[in-house]
């Protein structure tokens, strides 16, 4: 299977998890391919990093995994056209780009509507047909409060993807949109409307929420704590649903460890690959056929990057032994409420 969404750590963030440990877990969880985001330390922004956070992950899969990353986008238009030409160069290694359109972990957010604006028109401008992630939480619509849910609600989300859409049509921009982790129905529906338009764009979920809702995270305090945060339980199943329905592309992990006190500290994000595999527990639970199956965990993830990659889904046995093995791989585990 595909995880299209992880925050590998390693070097200076070694005591998250090494690179070498996210990759043996991933690989225990039948992950034969994964996408690195690019707000690592130092972030993916420029050509030296990025051949050696490459050289790093191919040493470790060693050619009988796919690792690829993703370029991070700065507001710096050089920068921009930079990343155009290395992925032009190294695609698939550089597997597409990644904006945030907005801040959340790494301080990469882009949070002016009219920077943004300038993103699309050089990439368009450069011939940029590749894949732009997109993390979309607009800034001016986060609020200050002890509740992580509430301080980044859903509209904040919402309207970002409004202007991410807008944007792109503006500008004539012939790549695909893929909208990273979407958290609300509102969502998904702003994502199907334009696709319905003839726009090329994706949207992924992650099982985080998909399977757990805010309720599930006041308990736990900022162990549940990510970006976005999750949501009330109507968006919960409002999403599974949609994943039934198929109006999902694809299901992302959005992978971010954390040492237990960085989490006490704050810090965003959760171990991922035990929750890809809870949910494709709970899909197979649902009557999801093994086709359907196949293209949430892969197959549209190919269709879309234009890959040719094996996507075998475990069976039920193999699931339960590798989420045991994963729950062991971490210092918590975020799907406790589950039990
Ligand atoms: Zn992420």
């Amino acid at each position: 299977m595909i995880d299209p969404h992880v925050h590998f750590r390693d070097g200076v963030q070694s005591a998250k998890e090494t690179l070498q440990h996210g990759i043996e877990v991933a690989q225990l969880c039948h992950f034969n391919a994964f996408f690195d985001m690019p707000n690592t330390m130092p972030p993916l922004t420029d050509e030296k990093a990025i051949l050696e956070r490459l050289e790093r992950g191919e040493a470790l899969t060693k050619g009988e995994l796919f690792y690829g990353v993703y370029g991070g986008i700065t507001t710096d238009s050089d920068q921009v056209r930079e990343m155009v030409a290395l992925h032009q160069r190294l695609f698939p290694r550089i597997i597409g780009l990644k904006m945030y359109a907005g801040h959340s972990t790494g301080r990469m957010g882009i949070i002016m509507v009219e920077e943004q604006e300038r993103v699309y028109e050089t990439l368009t401008e450069g011939g940029y047909r590749g894949v732009l992630a997109l993390h979309c939480e607009k800034e001016e619509l986060l609020r200050e409060s002890p509740n992580h849910s509430l301080a980044r609600p859903p509209e904040a989300e919402i309207e970002s993807i409004r202007d991410q859409i807008r944007l792109a049509k503006k500008s004539g921009f012939e790549g695909t949109l893929h909208i990273c982790h979407i958290s609300t129905k509102a969502s998904v529906e702003l994502v199907n409307e334009a696709k319905r338009g003839g726009l090329k764009i994706s949207c992924g979920v992650t099982p985080h929420h998909t399977l757990l809702n805010a309720s599930d995270s006041n308990s736990k305090d900022n162990l549940l704590k990510m970006n976005p945060p999750l949501r009330q339980e109507e968006e919960r199943q409002a999403l599974f649903e949609a994943l039934l329905e198929g109006s999902i592309d694809w299901v992302e992990s959005d992978h971010a460890p954390h040492t237990l006190q960085d989490k006490r500290e704050g810090a965003s994000g959760i171990p991922g690959f035990r929750g890809m595999l809870l949910l494709l527990k709970r899909l197979m639970g649902a009557g999801v056929s093994l086709p359907q199956l196949e293209r949430l965990f892969g197959g549209r993830v190919c269709e879309v990057f234009g890959l040719e990659l094996a996507v075998k889904v475990p069976t039920l046995e193999q699931i339960e032994i590798a989420l045991e093995g994963a729950r062991q791989s971490y210092p918590w585990d975020p799907y406790q409420a589950l039990h």
